[in-house]
């Protein structure tokens, strides 16, 4: 019969599917609010959706696969030659792509863990081997340690900063000092999927790092800040040998139309945007304040989402907050991950956890 006839690549027996958060429960007339998925909680900008709406009317005709206005103002945003970007849908498709790019089976993908859920899955795909380095014990990403694991094997290192779903960022001195004692024929990707998140002063911006280091190749996205995640759009800042690597592997005509379009109505409204993403991290002190003041241990976060370590209670806390309609993020024993959303939400969100008996 035909289904015993498939056979599938033996790398993919024990690949997890990945399991995107959850869409709120249907409760009785209350409000739900999804706080388990990072995204920005703002609707679009009217600028931004009529751009997209106008895309829409050409749905017929396939995406301008050089994406050449894009590229363009991206370019110039970043003081960037057009060669050295790369699009695709979203910057979890970026790392896909440039796995599939880099390694194959018998080579090694350093990172730290835990970190974005993405990872293993993208480095099992490629049949390669996930070397995974504990985060240290204040929950940093173990540079040391992730320097000893690279080995003759290693072609990529991932650096996820900020962490998700610690939220935490790796400052200017240890991520420099760990790309120059990475040997040069390792790609390291930054992964700064929150980078317009960050406000701590001590953290060097990753396009920076790449201008240097020919070995270095930045991820950022459109899903978080820009509040376009259901467009799916990320890009790729790199060599030009490794953009047009990863470039090589992406769908053809991937990053569609109406993407393309929204993404550069939101460039060109990227001052309105990024006063929302001011109001969200004035939104994350007031939560990460009413955490702790409630005794809470919450680390640092440079993201739009907040770590909260419950070991055991994981579940039952995460059962509490949807209760009052309001999904979030479970790591079954470890602890929940919860996005900055709309204050109702927020608020919700803290009803429970400030009232938790530790
Ligand atoms: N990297 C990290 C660290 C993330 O948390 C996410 C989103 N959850 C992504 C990449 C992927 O973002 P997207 O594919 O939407 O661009």
């Amino acid at each position: 019969t035909p289904d015993n006839s498939v056979r599938f690549r033996g790398c993919l027996d024990d690949v997890a599917a990945y399991t995107p958060g959850r869409p709120p429960a249907a409760s009785d007339g209350k409000p739900s609010y999804k706080l388990s998925s990072n995204e920005n909680p703002y609707p679009p900008l009217p600028g931004v959706l009529a751009a997209a709406t106008d895309a829409a009317q050409h749905m017929n005709r396939y995406p301008d696969m050089g994406a050449v206005d894009l590229l363009e103002t991206l370019s110039e945003r970043f003081k960037v030659p057009v060669e050295d970007f790369a699009l695709a849908t979203g910057s979890v498709a970026l790392l896909y792509h440039l796995l599939q790019a880099v390694v194959t089976h018998g080579d090694e993908v350093v990172y730290a863990w835990r970190s974005f859920e993405a990872y293993p899955i993208a480095v099992q795909l490629t049949g390669a081997t996930s070397v995974q380095v504990p985060l240290t014990d204040d929950a940093r990403l173990d540079f040391k340690a992730m320097e000893a694991a690279i080995t003759d094997r290693t072609k990529v290192v991932i650096v996820c900063t900020p962490n998700n779903p610690t939220g935490l960022v790796v400052h200017r001195d240890e991520l420099l000092a760990f790309v120059e004692a990475v040997p040069s024929n390792v790609l390291i990707v930054l992964d700064e999927a929150y980078r317009e998140f960050v406000r701590d002063p001590e953290v060097v911006d990753g396009v920076d790092v790449y201008r240097d280091h020919p070995n270095v190749v930045v991820l950022r996205t459109f899903s978080k800040a820009y509040g376009l995640a259901g467009f799916r759009i990320g890009y790729a800042i790199g060599h030009e040998s490794v953009v047009t690597a990863i470039r090589k592997c992406a769908l053809p005509f991937g990053v569609s139309s109406i993407a393309q379009a929204a993404a550069l109505a939101s460039l060109q409204a990227e001052d309105e945007l990024l006063a929302r993403v001011e109001e969200l991290v004035v939104e994350r002190t007031r939560v990460v304040e009413a955490l702790r003041a409630a005794g809470w241990r919450v680390p640092e976060t440079q993201t739009n989402f907040v770590w909260m370590d419950l070991g055991e209670e994981t579940l039952d806390f995460t059962a509490a907050v949807q209760a009052e309609g309001v999904s979030i993020r479970p790591f079954p024993g470890e602890g929940v991950r919860v996005s900055i959303g709309e204050r109702e939400a927020n608020d919700l969100f803290l009803g429970v956890a400030c009232n938790w008996k530790k």
